[in-house]
């Protein structure tokens, strides 16, 4: 018999990683129960009760012992008729993550993805997971896309696949589709639209869609439709183009519940309408009120988020926050220095955010009057 213990002694996975993972830190969303939760651009409303329970009444034999179906093809046709394209276009996902990976695995692996900073996290992190070189490519100082300096970009050899997010996250603004446009008329790689907040605001690509072929949009259900658990996004792209992503898809991505509660939830979609409305509401008055806090820079959004700065480091302010029980994000770091994105919360949830902030300020001013 093999000596166990030398064996598990001589054995240090970090030797087997592979080396480009190495310096990867683990996604960790820590949970905080007690806050307000106004740290990922969730819906904050409390679930419609008759939306719920057509949920629930589906939860029956089939749907809980079969394998889910691979094509997802009644969501895909809903969600067709719902974005005005054709099924063919459509790829549904679990969560628009997943799809983000899927286009860096079957077109990033060993090229290049650019990047229009500040932008979401994800696609660097899943471009590092699929073996391939994010490039950052910086957006000006109005958060405007660079579009010039992303097309010279894009035109090296290697490039092959650009992320443009409109509107932005974590900055609020949108691209207009002639800047768009302009990105898909001057290169030949793939062009990835993220508009996962399309439903708050920003314009709706998909009239380009017949016109470029390496056009991709990513929506979610995840925001406006207040699914964020049920981890459903979705693709639109020419069928080629879907073709190739079809060959590292998990057969079965999306699992049957998730695919039929999406189709509930655009039935009832009326629903959720008005509480888009309510929460562009509320982005205003937020938005007024923080332009109006002393030491306080905010940005306009066309989102459910408000990008904003003060002149203390962010963590510190993330944390005084969260101290009064109120959970936002918290940015920084050299591109975004100073920078928090708070989500936008029931009526009285930005009350309670807005009243901390003022008290989390004072304090901090008179901790340096003091000094
Ligand atoms: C939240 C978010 C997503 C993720 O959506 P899921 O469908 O929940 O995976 C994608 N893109 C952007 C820009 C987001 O902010």
């Amino acid at each position: 018999m093999k000596d166990v213990k030398k064996l598990r002694d001589s054995f240090n996975v970090t030797k087997l990683i592979r080396p480009d993972l190495e310096k990867l830190i683990p996604y960790d969303a820590h949970l905080y129960p007690e806050a307000i939760k106004l740290d990922a651009n969730e819906n904050p409303f409390p679930f419609p009760q008759a939306v719920a329970q057509q949920m629930a009444a589906l939860v029956a034999d089939e749907l809980l012992s079969r394998y889910p179906d691979s094509d997802a093809i009644e969501l895909r046709k809903d969600i067709a008729e719902y974005a005005g394209v054709l099924p063919e276009q459509v790829m549904a996902g679990n969560g628009s993550d997943e799809l983000i990976l899927n286009i860096l695995l079957t077109f990033g692996t060993g090229g290049r993805v650019l990047i229009t900073n500040p932008t979401f996290g994800m696609y660097k992190i899943h471009a590092l997971i699929a073996g391939a070189r994010p490039i950052p490519v910086p957006r000006r100082s109005d958060f405007s896309v660079d579009v010039p300096a992303l097309v010279s970009y894009a035109r090296k050899p290697e490039a092959r696949v650009i992320f443009l997010c409109s509107p932005n996250n974590p900055t609020g603004n949108a691209s207009t589709l002639e800047e768009i446009e302009g990105v898909l008329q001057q290169v030949n790689c793939l062009v990835v639209v993220d508009q996962a907040y399309l439903e708050f605001g920003g314009e709706d690509c998909t009239p380009l869609l017949n016109r470029y072929p390496n056009l991709l949009i990513l929506r979610t259900f995840s925001k406006a439709f207040a699914t964020a658990g049920l981890r459903v996004g979705y693709m639109l792209a020419h069928p080629d183009v879907l073709r190739q992503i079809k060959k590292v898809k998990q057969p079965y991505n999306l699992n049957s519940f998730s695919q039929a509660a999406a189709r509930v939830v655009l039935k009832n979609k009326e629903h959720f309408k008005l509480q888009i409305q309510e929460i562009k509401e509320q982005r205003e008055k937020v938005y007024q009120n923080l332009q109006s806090l002393e030491g306080v820079t905010s940005y306009p959004s066309v989102t459910n988020y408000i990008l904003f700065r003060t002149n203390y480091a962010s963590k510190t302010v993330y944390q005084g926050l969260l101290e009064k029980g109120v959970l936002i994000r918290q940015l920084g770091g050299p591109e975004l220095p100073g920078f928090l994105r708070m989500s936008i919360g029931t009526p009285e949830e930005n009350t309670k955010f807005l009243q901390a902030l003022t008290e989390v300020l004072e304090q901090l001013r008179e901790e340096k009057d003091n000094c």
